[in-house]
């Protein structure tokens, strides 16, 4: 267990020095908290609505991006789509924020060999 997580706090250096992957996952957030986390490998569209607002997230291809929200300056909508780990999309007026990510504890499956 003790190895395991000084792997991913490797893994996680290497990603703040190298942020320019393929991301696997795009995480969501909601004022701190983990909304959801979702397989950039699977086309969706997912509706994030809380008390502060309401956005709209689409995973196509691979990519990331805001497609909707009822934010006042769309700033996360303007962002447009991310791919590398690292990257991130905020909604201020929501407390939102969409980074892409890699494997992590959300995926054990993907880290086991
Ligand atoms: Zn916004």
């Amino acid at each position: 267990m003790a190895v395991a997580l000084l792997v991913l706090g490797f893994a996680t250096l290497a990603f703040l020095r190298s942020s320019q992957k393929d991301g696997a996952f795009a995480r969501v957030t909601v004022d701190g908290e983990v909304y959801g986390t979702y397989s950039l490998a699977e086309d969706r569209t997912v509706d994030v609505v809380t008390s502060y607002g309401h956005n709209v997230l689409c995973i196509e291809g691979g990519k990331v991006w805001v497609s909707e929200a009822d934010c006042p300056n769309h700033d996360c909508v303007e962002k447009g789509a991310i791919a590398k780990t690292g990257q991130i999309i905020l909604c201020l007026p929501h407390k939102l924020s969409v980074t892409v990510v890699n494997e992590g504890e959300e995926a054990p499956d993907a880290i086991s060999y």
